[in-house]
């Protein structure tokens, strides 16, 4: 069955605190791994990745996929690559897999932007993760983990 865990959630002030936590979780990450992203426009979506790829070791520069879709980002030292999806003008996980990525998704750490009723499909186990933001520009990011993959990891020290 599907385990549903307790959501964390960090308060993030500045972007680099975004950036900061997904270096932190970027570390953990491995192959077969999905990431689902929501957040307004603006919401530090984009910034979170660009943390979470340098935790990961892969090559850069990481910005919006809006109107690539999907970019994938090969690891630098050798481990998973992160395939970066924007799926904003996606109709279903379908058109995700028709992108003809040239990276197996079970080789990848996935994370996919505005994901959220769409990238479900690709895996069970999965971290979706809410950006909000306050009027005072704080972010707020809630990380819900879903899946027998998350049990015992470390999550809660990225609070
Ligand atoms: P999204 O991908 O969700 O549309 P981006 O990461 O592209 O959002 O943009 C977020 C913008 O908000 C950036 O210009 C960033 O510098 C700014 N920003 C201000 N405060 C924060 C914060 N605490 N976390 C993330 N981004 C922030
Ligand atoms: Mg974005």
């Amino acid at each position: 069955h599907l385990r549903r865990l307790l959501p964390i959630s960090t308060r993030l002030p500045t972007p680099e605190d975004t950036q900061a936590v997904g270096r932190r979780l970027g570390a953990q990450l491995r192959a077969g791994d999905l990431l689902i992203l929501t957040g307004d426009l603006g919401a530090g979506k984009t910034t979170f990745t660009q943390g979470l790829g340098e935790g990961l070791g892969v090559r850069g520069p990481i910005t919006s996929p809006t109107f690539v879709i999907a970019r994938v980002h090969p690891s630098v030292a050798g481990g998973p690559a992160l395939v970066h999806v924007d799926a904003y003008r996606l109709g279903d996980a379908a058109e995700l897999d028709d992108l003809d990525l040239d990276t197996d998704l079970d080789e990848a750490v996935t994370v996919v932007e505005w994901g959220a009723g769409l990238a479900e499909t690709l895996s069970a186990d999965r971290l979706e993760l809410a950006l909000t933001r306050a009027a005072d520009d704080v972010r707020t990011l809630t990380i819900t983990p879903i899946g027998a993959r998350w049990a015992d990891a470390p999550l809660a020290t990225l609070g």
